[in-house]
């Protein structure tokens, strides 16, 4: 199966000559790519299945506190109402992060987040809804029968009261699955805690060395269930798995075994099935912008130089399709000379080879061997 990816580039490619002799204006809006996006989401017909009253959440990273190349607000902007244009209701959410002590681990630090990287619901045109509640801590379970490694995934509970779903990435390198676009947006941005415990990690809960602890009480203090008792024992039944005593240890007596780059890209697709099957396919659609590719994702509180200059943006309904032809895209252009990764030959695959081991094929040949997409495509340029 061939999956079309539709795709707008980012160059205005404004008639200079022509404007130089008068022929042409500069203000002409058909060169603006914010003008682009608006018919790419068109002419993809990537909204064509919402009706009225739907409600449709754009699902997008918010970024961290001192990062600055997270997803232009325009672009939420004009997405949301291209939304409103059939009559149905957008919002704008995202899920609270691994760890109980930063305000990227709940969901009213993660709207503090927002508004600091400029989305706010004037900014979005649409409200801006944590996926897994007020403390991050709201999912659903979701059995998965074949799964690579789990055999159920905690859902952000969001998507019991949703009935489309855009995700709107910027592609960017990740040191754990080397890439982030379409099926980690989703895959991990829409997990609950618990499972992102589990994408990153092998050890079942986290493990604490008693000859390191000093019995200062700090994990107990943050523990939001309770699970940690007086002489520091963890009971699994009460174990959320939120990492947050492991953030609050001081002395680092609380450990966990990290998963390798492998195990995380198939449980990080074992966590995209179950979103997508509780969802069904048909009710997700995605967009990938490529711009401002940074060599780690966005979750990190700083932003490094592009590793190549801006690509474009690409919208389709098939997202195994839509990161490979980011990938391929991301390969094919030249690397940016003051780039951190310019010693790499092979740009976005070979990043993090030496210090993460990751590769972003792991996921992309995991999601296809599932058939959550397919790795073929075409790519359609909107002109
Ligand atoms: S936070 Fe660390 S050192 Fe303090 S009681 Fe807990 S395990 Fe021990
Ligand atoms: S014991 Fe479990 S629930 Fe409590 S803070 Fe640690 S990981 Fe979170």
């Amino acid at each position: 199966m061939t999956s079309d990816v539709y795709f707008v580039g980012s160059r205005s490619e404004l008639p200079l000559d022509k404007i130089s002799r008068g022929e042409a204006s500069y203000f002409n809006m058909d060169f603006s790519l914010v003008k682009k996006f608006e018919k790419l989401i068109d002419e993809s017909g990537i909204l064509d299945d919402i009706r009225p009253n739907d409600s449709v959440a754009i699902k997008m990273h918010w970024g961290d506190l001192g990062g600055h190349k997270t997803i232009r607000s325009v672009f939420v902007q004009k997405l949301a109402g291209k939304i409103r244009e059939k009559k149905a209701f957008p919002f704008v959410t995202e899920s609270a992060g691994l760890g109980n002590t930063r305000p990227r681990s709940y969901g009213v630090g993660r709207l503090e987040i927002a508004k600091h990287n400029g989305y706010t619901s004037e900014t979005c045109g649409a409200p801006l809804i944590p996926a897994d509640g007020l403390k991050g801590l709201n999912s659903i379970e979701v059995p998965l029968e074949d799964g690579f490694f789990l055999k159920k995934v905690h859902v952000a509970s969001i998507v019991k009261d949703v009935d489309k779903i855009i995700s709107l990435a910027r592609v960017k390198g990740h040191p754990r699955l080397g890439m982030g676009g379409a099926l980690k947006n989703i895959g991990v941005g829409l997990t609950g805690k618990t499972s992102k415990f589990e994408f990153h990690i092998d050890s079942e809960f986290p493990l604490i060395d008693k000859e390191k602890c000093t019995k200062c009480g700090d994990c107990i203090e943050v523990c939001p269930t309770n699970a940690i008792s007086s002489d520091i024992e963890i009971d699994g039944s009460k174990c959320v798995k939120c990492w947050g005593c492991g953030e609050a240890c001081k002395p680092k007596a609380i450990s966990v075994q990290w998963s390798n780059s492998i195990d995380s890209s198939y449980k990080m697709i074992d966590c995209f099935e179950a979103i997508v099957k509780y969802c069904g396919p048909e009710n997700i659609r995605y967009i990938n912008i490529i711009m401002d590719v940074t060599p780690i994702c966005d979750c990190i509180s700083s932003s490094d130089h592009a590793i190549i200059p801006d690509i474009g943006i690409l919208a389709s309904r098939d997202p195994v399709a839509i990161d490979k032809a980011s990938l391929d895209l991301i390969e094919q252009a030249p690397m940016n000379p003051d780039s951190c990764c310019i010693s790499q030959e092979n740009k976005l695959v070979k990043i993090f080879e030496n210090t993460f081991d990751s590769d972003p094929m792991y996921q992309i040949k995991a999601a296809a061997k599932k058939k959550l997409g397919s790795m073929d495509y075409t790519l359609k340029e909107v002109a």
